[in-house]
């Protein structure tokens, strides 16, 4: 099989996941947006994944990003791109014109840049990165400080607050995930609360991968970020 079919026969198999997940809870499976993660993978796997139908693919790292975003450009695929990595501040000059979200967004220094890089003919939809498990975490804001950081992203201009990301304590039970999304969940309705956002506004979740999606989206995940189910393990 050649690597467009075993694409197509993974995506399948992940739609079936999802939708046997949203089954369960009462979901429609229309509001569970896909996205491939591609990172370290050759943009063969790119380019086959962009015939095979994926439309929304992540990236890790910023060079790596805007290598294969012209090469896919070239190939007269246009994916919509989004940046799930931890993200230098120096970097955001190289992806702002590429991206259409960035769901690593976890300090004000970042937002600032961000500000300032992001035109009105490109806008950039914006996920808050939560360690939602708090001090032990490395990445993500500190849930008693996701307040304030909404706040700023809400005042940019080209920035659209489009919601919360976390990657849960890795874990070897996919349960062992509910109760951080469940957090997620929480701090996104209580936000929601006291910053009254309005329509379209801090009303996603980008949440789950390949060895817990399921349990994300019984717990409202509208974006997982899938990368092994799809592509195979990475080197
Ligand atoms: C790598 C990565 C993923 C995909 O992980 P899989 O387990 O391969 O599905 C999702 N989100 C982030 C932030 C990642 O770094």
């Amino acid at each position: 099989m050649d690597l467009e079919q075993t694409i197509r026969r993974n995506i399948e198999d992940v739609r079936a996941r999802i939708g046997r997940a949203c089954d369960k809870v009462g979901r429609d499976p229309a509001g569970v947006r896909l996205m491939g993660v591609t990172k370290r993978k050759p943009v063969e796997v790119v380019m086959a994944a962009c015939r095979a139908g994926l439309v929304d693919l992540g990236e890790n790292y910023a060079q790596e990003l805007a290598t294969k975003a012209g090469q896919v450009d070239e190939a007269g695929l246009s994916p919509r791109w989004h940046f799930i990595g931890a993200l230098q501040t120096n970097k955001v000059r190289s992806i702002a014109g590429l991206v259409t979200s960035i769901h690593s967004v976890d300090r004000p220094s970042l937002v600032k840049e961000l500000a300032k890089r992001v035109t009105p003919e490109r806008p950039v939809d914006v996920f808050v990165e939560v360690g939602i498990a708090g001090e032990e975490q490395k990445s993500g804001v500190n849930p008693s400080r996701a307040e304030a950081l909404c706040i700023g992203v809400m005042e940019a201009p080209c920035l659209r607050l489009a919601g919360l990301m976390a990657v849960p304590p890795f874990g070897r039970d996919p349960e062992e995930s509910r109760p951080w999304f469940r957090a997620l969940r929480d701090l996104r309705d209580r936000l929601t609360d006291t910053l009254e956002p309005g329509p379209g506004v801090l009303d996603q979740l980008s949440m789950g991968m390949t060895g817990d999606l399921e349990v994300a989206v019984e717990e409202g995940a509208t974006v997982v970020r899938v990368g092994t189910a799809l592509f195979g393990p990475r080197d």
